[in-house]
């Protein structure tokens, strides 16, 4: 009889156990692939080898690798933000699980709040593709992603826009990102892309320090304002002022996306400007 107890409690324990053990999740596999890459990248780091220079008549430089101590981590500098274009927060999952798009973010913003966080923030997540701020030429180097989940048709909801500032308050603090590296994919790809869109609040954003929004008096823009050496000045590339007019449009005016500057659109960039 005492066996058949110990029996019992012996069945009990296992299934108690097991319910507590982790559960194979949709996401495993691709979990253990980030392993995998995380890996090859610390393998990357760890190389102890001298840049290999050669002279203009091609003869070898010397060299010698000699480990410092004192270093750490490169921090983002940016944030850009993204819509997904996407139908469902589980497509947009897929699509950044999957190797053929060759795209992913740092964080996706669901609809009901909850945020995917997909990389960590010191690696360089593939959000930007060919774009152009400033001088900067490679964005993905030195910013976060982060990916709401809208379709672009539609108005981001309370619950997504609430986690979104919860988020990017964390990442300002984190990486002491400044105040006007808050910006949206369509400004440093103004050609190619139009996201997040003119329905994205960035006035609210910029009411708790993320990025720059008018103020509510403006001033007249003067008649000798040249305003493409402004958009230049805030970091759009001018190179296509039709598509940098646009999007900064979609971006500090939002309610239309003409490529023409209208006396309060010059306005607008006239005070927005010099915030910068
Ligand atoms: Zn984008």
């Amino acid at each position: 009889m005492k066996s058949y107890y110990y029996t019992i409690l012996i069945i009990a324990a296992l299934t108690a156990l097991s319910s507590c053990s982790p559960k194979v999740g949709p996401y495993a596999l691709t979990n253990k692939v980030y392993k995998h890459q995380t890996d090859s990248v610390v393998s990357i780091i760890e190389q102890e080898q001298p840049a290999m220079l050669t002279d203009s008549a091609g003869a070898a430089i010397p060299g010698e690798w000699v480990g410092t101590v004192n270093f750490n981590l490169r921090k983002p500098n940016y944030v850009i933000i993204h819509f997904t274009a996407q139908d469902s927060i589980q497509q947009t999952l897929k699509t950044f699980t999957i190797v053929k798009p060759q795209v992913s973010a740092h964080y996706v913003v669901a609809k009901d709040g909850k945020v995917f966080h997909m990389l960590n923030d010191y690696l360089r997540a593939w959000h930007a593709g060919i774009s152009k701020w400033g001088s900067i030429s490679d964005m993905n180097s030195c910013s976060i992603g982060i990916e709401i989940d809208n379709n672009g048709k539609e108005p981001f909801n309370d619950a997504q826009v609430k986690s979104l500032l919860a988020l990017l308050t964390q990442l300002k603090k984190a990486y002491n990102i400044p105040t006007a590296n808050f910006i949206g994919h369509q400004d440093i790809a103004p050609a190619r892309k139009p996201d997040p869109g003119p329905l994205f609040p960035w006035k609210l954003l910029a009411q708790k320090g993320f990025g720059y929004w008018s103020d509510e008096l403006l001033e007249l823009a003067p008649d000798n304002f040249d305003y493409a050496i402004a958009l230049k000045l805030i970091g759009y590339d001018t190179s296509n002022l039709s598509a940098a007019v646009v999007a900064f449009k979609r971006h500090f005016v939002q309610t239309d996306e003409t490529p023409t500057m209208t006396q309060l659109d010059l306005n607008i960039l006239y005070n927005v400007y010099r915030k910068y």
